[in-house]
């Protein structure tokens, strides 16, 4: 069952036709305030159904409607929306699927239409506005109807801000600050025939179906994606739409997760016990706070140091965590001999993340015995998120391989564990906003994002005890000196990279010195999914070059990385 559903608030559910950019549309609804979900395109009307949408938002995507292979949503859907009276509003392919389904013409048009377009708002006539107030209605499903809605157009929200649109344009479009406004655009087909009872209540230079709206029916579609950020004003077209015309009140925030999800959590537990394996991460530090609030003394975590840890990190991890969530029990275990034996010889980097991967399962079920957890019959925590989620569920088309996550793949099977994941209806942001309101410190809320396999993909070639003992210091320098300069925070990941088999000449108390080469690496980045390069101030260059050359011993040259992601990735493995 959606979460939103146990917290009896509103929701918005987002058909998924395959775009690159779905998972945006749910980002912004639940920015606004209003939980919002992602359904394959071809869900089920039951399924549907079920989720009691106050509105739904079609998706781009990647395919023609009128392909053979185009997916589409089930026909009942089109009854159910008629029936409901359920507010919709399509995006780009959105908007050609509701055409096409609802007997409209999209047609392939010569050009491709990619990047900018100035969107200009059509003013309704006296008719029109009418027509549109006294589609008054809500989803039927809820049985509650929709928040009152401005029968005419307020003027002073045009007094309070003399640069706003006319207040006889839709108002979809109420609030909007520039007409016309630049809006982004990204297709192929368009819109040469709307269906009927549908108009246009803006258009860009290109297209005369820019956002077109059924009045009485209250469905919208827009050529255009509202949900980047190169569409200016975007973020309050989705707004209008979910909270004017779906009536959706805002009210998902996490202190109303937290409460929810520690009742849920407590009611499917039990008595049983949760085991979790803690990495010292914002995820796993966030989900076992709220378990152990939620369970208490049945809440039990496990560190494994693998010796590919950063400087002092486990048993700082330990401490930080005993502080900020009082009372939790954690053990860490010193793991760091086997996994130096299990690498030795290993410079592939897959195979060093297989070997990793597969050992620290040993190493946590070995724990669990020697610590005399009590696992018959528990559950293992796991940190998933809902970009995980998403990825999993998300439609791409017929010939897309499905790939599930799993932190700690592989464990729950073996020891006959069932997987508890309070996490993943959650983005990231939404995490750390999470464990600020479970009153975790800002400083473990917001550390840069550290990956499960550790200094091994930082460790290019072999791992040893020594060359990662070498990084562990130059890593230690490096994060010490962005912290003191300001730069931290600024900076999406951060960190050292060793060099395999790269050896060159220096000179230091005049004797020559032919010793490894480093690279460091600072990325800016919102989501991870691109980067650019940090642009980091040159004298803070200058002191983590001098310090590490000087502090640490083996390393006798240091880089700088100045690649962006793509086409380079974050991490070097
Ligand atoms: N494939 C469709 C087109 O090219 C829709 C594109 C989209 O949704 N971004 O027009």
């Amino acid at each position: 069952m959606a979460i939103a559903e146990e917290m009896h608030i509103d929701r918005i559910l987002i058909l998924d036709f395959g775009s690159q950019y779905s998972h945006l549309i749910v980002r912004r609804c639940r920015e606004i305030g209003v939980y919002a979900e992602l359904m394959r395109c071809d869900t089920n009307i039951d399924d549907i159904r079920n989720f009691s949408a106050k509105g739904i938002i079609l998706s781009g995507g990647p395919y023609s409607v009128y392909e053979e292979e185009a997916p589409h949503c089930v026909p009942a859907f089109w009854q159910y929306v008629d029936q409901t009276h359920m507010p919709l509003l399509g995006i780009c392919y959105g908007l050609q699927e509701m055409t096409y389904a609802l007997k409209g013409k999209v047609s392939a048009s010569a050009k491709r239409e990619y990047g900018h377009a100035e969107l200009m708002m059509k003013e309704l006539n006296a008719e029109e506005r009418k027509l549109d107030n006294q589609a008054n209605h809500s989803p039927a499903v809820n049985g509650v109807p929709t928040a009152p809605r401005d029968s005419e157009p307020d003027p002073n929200q045009v007094h309070d801000n003399p640069t706003a649109v006319s207040p006889n344009v839709h108002r979809l479009f109420q609030g909007l600050v520039h007409n016309p406004t630049r809006v982004w655009m990204s297709h192929g087909d368009k819109v040469t025939q709307l269906a009927p009872g549908f108009q246009a209540i803006a258009v860009t230079p290109s297209s005369e179906y820019a956002c077109v709206a059924h009045l009485e029916k209250q469905m919208f579609g827009l050529q255009f994606h509202p949900e980047v950020t190169h569409t200016d004003e975007g973020t309050q077209l989705i707004r209008n739409f979910i909270l004017k015309i779906c009536g959706a009140v805002p009210s998902w925030n996490m202190k109303n997760f937290a409460h929810t999800e520690m009742e849920r959590l407590r009611r499917q537990i039990g008595e049983r016990h949760v085991l979790g394996a803690l990495s010292g991460g914002v995820d796993s530090t966030v989900a076992a706070a709220l378990l152990h609030k939620a369970i208490g003394h049945k809440f039990h975590g496990v560190l494994i140091d693998t010796g590919l840890l950063r400087m002092h990190e486990g048993p700082e991890v330990i401490q930080r965590l005993k502080q900020h969530i009082p009372g939790l029990q954690v053990d860490c275990i010193d793991a760091t001999q086997e996994f130096f034996d299990a690498l030795k010889g290993v410079t592939d980097p897959e195979k060093k993340r297989k070997i990793i991967g597969g050992l620290f399962i040993e190493c946590f079920e070995k724990a669990t015995k020697e610590l005399h957890l009590p696992v018959e019959g528990g559950f293992l925590l796991q940190g998933t998120l809902y970009p995980d989620v998403i990825e999993s569920i998300s439609f791409k088309g017929p010939s897309a391989t499905i790939k599930t996550h799993h932190n700690v793949g592989g464990l729950p099977a073996k020891m006959k564990l069932q997987v508890l994941e309070p996490l993943r209806e959650l983005f990231k942001d939404e995490v750390r906003a999470l464990g600020m309101e479970l009153g975790i410190d800002r400083s473990s809320v917001w550390r840069h994002p550290f990956p499960g396999p550790g200094l091994a993909i930082r460790i290019l070639g072999e791992i040893t005890r020594e060359r990662a003992d070498i990084l562990r210091q130059a890593d230690d320098i490096f994060l010490d000196e962005i912290r003191k300069s300001g730069d931290y925070d600024k900076i999406g990941q951060a960190f050292v990279v060793l060099l395999p088999d790269v050896k060159s000449v220096g000179v230091m108390g005049d004797s020559r010195t032919y010793e490894m080469a480093c690279c460091i690496r600072a990325v800016a980045t919102s989501d991870f999914m691109t980067a650019d390069w940090y642009h980091m101030p040159y004298d803070v260059l200058a002191r983590c070059s001098s310090r590490i050359i000087n502090e640490v011993t083996g390393i006798n040259r240091v880089c700088y990385d100045i690649s962006s992601k793509p086409p380079a990735t974050i991490e070097w493995e």
